[in-house]
């Protein structure tokens, strides 16, 4: 059994949860690239194409050999236009015309922007030097073979756009990561019509399923359960079967009503703490079956959107491939103090035009609308009561607009 009374430090907790998760796997599948999105690589991807795989015109203009560049030539062949066959070997003295995205002729050392150019009667002066050459390389950026992503990267927009450009488009990623959700609470609600005093509306659970849908789990399963036993561990079991981590948020800490750890025992999960050592979201419970992680969110939205950055979410990395951590050093932009310091503290905060970060103003774990003004959060580690302005901080990029 797990000592109650202890709150386990935020690292000690994430090791106990890589320990437990390190015995899950998921299988992979191969997918067309397009529909990847969001999916974690299984293996490294080589690249089948040079990128780029011909000499390219980066300019409209005129391709010209190697020699003097502030003088005529005569332009030969037909306008190279992107897509046509690459034109004729370059002669001294002469040029062609190509269009951006064509291939230049062999002989070509430079492409005079046509802005810098006059033709008459096909001949071409060039009136001004440009420093640059004007041409992608053959194969400057990648070579076919090259590792152009690791094993274990979540694809999103631009990874998916150099998969394709490399000649990739069928993809080994994991296997979505099942992911069940129980709002626990007698006071929640899905509809404002059910709203009446002592109810609210379950923010929890739709938020919980969104993230899941953002990180590209599969949600088998949305349910709540109210405030007793025979319901939290129905709930329990049913997600359970469906899923390989469930979340739960609510009834985790040890009020009258609050029977998250009943049912996990009923249950006979493995219970490993019931306790972090982390604001906001001290009562975070981390159970285990074999093949499942369950975690016990609190109900506060706060500490449960953090908790679920913090464990949910690495978690199913860890478990499709995937290790990475979300923190960059960052100057605060200001002073920021508290008075106790036993826990590590992950402070709601903005990123500033000045490139700093700086606190929401944040009234606690229950204050959801701070969140929407926060583009994550910086941490104060235990023991820490005070940074002044201009000190590098840690910074949890997790907002909408950050990710
Ligand atoms: P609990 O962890 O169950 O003690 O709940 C802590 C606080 O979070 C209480 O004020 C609850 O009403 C609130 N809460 C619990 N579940 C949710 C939820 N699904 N959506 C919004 N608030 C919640
Ligand atoms: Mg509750």
């Amino acid at each position: 059994m797990p000592d109650h009374g202890r709150m386990v430090p935020h690292d000690e907790a994430l090791a106990v949860v890589r320990r437990m998760v390190g015995e899950m796997t998921v299988g992979t599948e191969i997918l067309p690239v397009a529909q990847a999105g969001g999916r974690i690589t299984a293996e490294d991807q080589l690249a089948r194409l040079d990128l780029p795989p011909f000499n390219k015109a980066a300019m409209d203009g005129y391709a010209i050999p190697a020699g003097e560049e502030l003088a005529r030539f005569d332009v030969v062949g037909p306008t190279a236009q992107a897509g046509c066959d690459p034109p004729a070997p370059l002669g001294s003295g002469q040029a062609v015309k190509v269009m951006t995205g064509a291939p230049v002729p062999e002989g070509a050392v430079k492409v005079i922007r046509v802005e810098d150019t006059r033709e008459e009667d096909r001949v071409v002066t060039v009136l001004k030097a440009d420093r640059d050459n004007n041409i992608c390389r053959h194969g400057e950026d990648v070579r076919t073979g090259d590792v152009i992503l690791p094993a274990g990267v979540r694809l999103g927009p631009i990874e998916i756009a150099n998969l394709i450009a490399c000649g990739i488009t069928a993809v080994s990623v994991a296997e979505r990561v099942r992911l069940a959700i129980v709002s626990t609470g007698d006071e929640l609600v899905d509809s404002p019509e059910r709203i009446a005093p002592g109810k609210i509306m379950n923010a929890n659970g739709p938020m919980l399923a969104a993230l899941g849908a953002k990180f590209a789990f599969d949600v088998v399963s949305v349910a709540t359960a109210p405030d007793n036993l025979d319901d939290t561990v129905a709930c329990l079991r049913d997600a359970l079967a469906a899923a390989d981590i469930v979340v739960l948020s609510g009834g985790v800490c040890v009020g009258d009503y609050d029977f998250v750890g009943d049912a996990m025992n009923v249950l006979s999960l493995h219970v490993h703490f019931i306790r972090v050592a982390v604001k906001p979201g001290r009562p975070l419970t981390f159970a285990s079956a074999p093949g499942k992680a369950v975690f016990g969110l609190p109900g506060n939205p706060v500490s449960a959107y953090l908790m679920f950055h913090l464990f949910v979410l690495r978690s199913a990395e860890l478990i499709s491939g995937m290790d990475r951590t979300r923190e960059i050093g960052i100057p605060l932009g200001r002073d920021h103090s508290r008075r106790k310091t036993e826990r590590l503290e992950y402070v709601p905060c903005r990123l500033t035009e000045a490139g700093t970060v700086e606190p929401v103003t944040y009234h606690g774990s229950g204050h959801l609308l701070a969140m929407m003004q926060a583009d994550g959060f910086f941490i104060m580690p235990r023991g820490v009561n005070a940074y002044n302005a201009g000190q590098i901080v840690t910074f949890m990029p997790v907002g909408s607009s950050v990710q």
